[in-house]
């Protein structure tokens, strides 16, 4: 059935680009709902408070504009993905389901040291004010800035995924788990919603606090979900 699937998805260009542009839009939009929703309840029993509250007139329609292109840019990255497919450049593990077991912390761990090295440099001088200005824009991050990305920093995200497949077969579900792992934490980071704690910032569970005051700064905290590399490399921020 899963086979089935893959190699239907994957006979044509065209049905590669249109099934990645179908699913990260329901990725987007269904999480959106899902995460109002939750953020709504929570709020409700008093159990998060909002970090910051800059949010600029019309910045969630320009975020939605702008992450509409970058899906646009994850289904044209498809493409390239599905010609090294059909010319069996790489393939999908048939290990069994339970080696997603170990691949899932795989990917993430992956995601999380190609989000920090690129997230660094995007923060480089010509890349930060000629490309990722655009995620920045969004003093206040809000569930829809997730995506909201020049088309080049969508690019180089989204490119997250070929060195893994080229190594090594990871299963379809593992693969599939990786941009769902990864716009899930991008909610939260996002959601600008944290509990009332005594928690020091690089306490693992306060990546929200730090990705917002990434936003309110414009500096440090380059990592996704971990604190450990920013820690290592010296770039939380603030220090205090
Ligand atoms: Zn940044
Ligand atoms: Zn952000």
């Amino acid at each position: 059935m899963i086979n089935a699937t893959i190699d239907f998805v994957f006979s044509k260009w065209w049905l590669t680009f249109l099934f990645t542009f179908v699913f990260f839009l329901c990725l987007y939009f269904g999480g959106i709902f899902l995460m109002k929703s939750i953020l709504i309840y929570l709020k409700r029993k008093n159990k998060v408070f909002e970090i910051v509250d800059f949010k600029s007139k019309g910045q969630e329609q320009t975020e939605i504009k702008n992450s509409i292109s970058s899906i646009l840019v994850f289904a044209l990255q498809a493409i390239p993905l599905q010609w090294l497919y059909i010319n069996k450049y790489f393939y999908f593990g048939q290990n069994g389901i339970i080696n997603c077991l170990w691949e899932i912390p795989v990917l993430f761990l992956w995601n999380e040291i190609y989000f920090y090295l690129t997230h660094w440099l995007l923060h480089q001088p010509p890349f930060f004010m000629k490309v990722h200005y655009k995620h920045h824009a969004s003093r206040e991050p809000t569930l829809y800035s997730v995506y909201s990305f020049h088309w080049f920093e969508a690019f180089l995200l989204g490119a997250v995924i070929f060195i893994p497949v080229l190594i090594y077969p990871f299963h379809i579900l593992s693969i599939l788990s990786l941009p769902i792992m990864s716009i899930l934490l991008n909610f939260l980071g996002h959601w600008n919603h944290e509990r009332a704690t005594t928690k020091k910032p690089n306490y693992i569970g306060r990546f929200t606090f730090r990705h917002t005051m990434h936003h309110k700064y414009s500096k440090g905290n380059f990592g996704f979900m971990l604190p450990y590399f920013d820690m290592l490399f010296n770039t939380s921020y603030p220090k205090k």
